[in-house]
């Protein structure tokens, strides 16, 4: 199933992240990831394409498992900033095979050591938008950020662009981070007049631990607010508390969005399905997943 028609829906999905180990020894560990991710039911997994725009040798393998073994549909992540077409040609090839048809078109971030861009190579994720339209029939999702790209100029330019990116093919965005759902309600309204009607998966990250909060305060511009902080301060050298409020205030962000008639919601599981599986319990009357067939396997496939 494309994620574009259960989008349609109007019904609530709430879909899950994992992303792939660096080295093959480890993947057997992911499949025991995946296999627990899958149990509470998520409307699709995302698999992440490397890091820092980096290759990945393992999404494709992660994505297989996730759809053709767990039954859950997947959404592959596929990154341009560090590949040739000739690359690109392979891993569409490889998830075609597969019958994994979703893909989320991402350039990447562009490696420091990188001479960007190479010939024969992708400046922007519309071009690579293009080219898998061009490759076959697959439904095609993009990044977006409420508080705008880093690299932007302007929140203004950066949703034109955005508006090219959707023109060049993309079916649905999923939002980077945000802790204020007011950023991401002014992104829609923006969006919006902007003429981009494709639906908006928001972006949600329950921060769990130390490390995440380190690594988001050094991301430019994004906002945090002081109930955020607040807890932040409170509990960052405890880290069994830390985990317990931040999987609160993800469930009371993600229970605010749909309240607020945003309905697609994905949630940066960061392969713990132990955090999935508490969020998912908090909303076990607000997300119920689709009936399943006898064989077990998620009919939405
Ligand atoms: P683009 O849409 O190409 O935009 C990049 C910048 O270029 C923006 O500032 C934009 O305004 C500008 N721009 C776009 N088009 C033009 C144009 N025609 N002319 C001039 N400027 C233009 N990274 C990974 O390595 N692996 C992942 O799996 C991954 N998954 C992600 C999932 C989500 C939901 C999000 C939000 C981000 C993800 N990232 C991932 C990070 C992402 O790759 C980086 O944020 C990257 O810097 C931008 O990628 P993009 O696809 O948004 O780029």
């Amino acid at each position: 199933m494309k994620i574009s028609e259960l989008l349609r829906t109007k019904e609530v999905t709430i879909s899950c992240e994992l992303f792939p180990p660096k080295k093959g020894s480890e993947l057997a560990k992911a499949h025991e990831v995946v296999r627990e991710m899958a149990r509470v039911k998520p409307a699709f997994m995302s698999v992440t394409y490397g890091a820092s725009g980096g290759i990945s040798e393992h999404t494709v393998d992660l994505a297989n498992e996730v759809q053709n073994v767990n039954g859950v549909l997947a959404l592959a992540h596929l990154t341009c900033a560090s590949s040739g077409r000739d690359k690109i040609q392979e891993v569409l090839g490889e998830l075609q095979n597969r019958k994994i048809e979703n893909i989320l078109a991402l350039r990447g971030d562009i490696p420091a050591d990188l001479d960007f861009p190479l010939p024969n190579q992708y400046h922007h994720a519309s071009e690579l938008i293009e080219e898998i339209k061009a490759f076959g029939d697959f439904c095609i999702g993009g990044a977006c950020y409420p508080e705008g790209h880093p690299e932007a100029d302007s929140v203004e330019a950066d949703i034109e662009y955005l508006k090219q990116k959707v023109d060049a093919g993309c079916e649905f965005l999923t939002t980077q981070m945000f802790f204020d759902n007011n950023i991401l309600y002014n992104f829609l309204y923006r969006a919006l007049k902007k003429g981009i009607e494709v639906p908006v998966i928001a972006g949600i990250m329950p921060v769990t631990n130390a490390n995440q909060i380190k690594r988001i305060t050094s991301l430019s511009g994004t906002a945090l607010p002081a109930r955020f902080r607040a807890i932040v301060e409170r509990f960052a050298d405890k880290p069994a508390a830390l985990k317990q409020a931040g999987i609160a205030y993800a469930t009371d962000q993600i229970i605010d969005l749909i309240a607020n008639g945003v309905n697609n919601i994905h949630i940066y599981t960061m392969n713990k399905p132990d955090v999935a599986g508490a969020i998912f319990q908090n909303l076990s009357e607000i997300y119920i997943p689709g009936q399943e067939p006898e064989d077990g396997r998620n009919q939405k496939i």
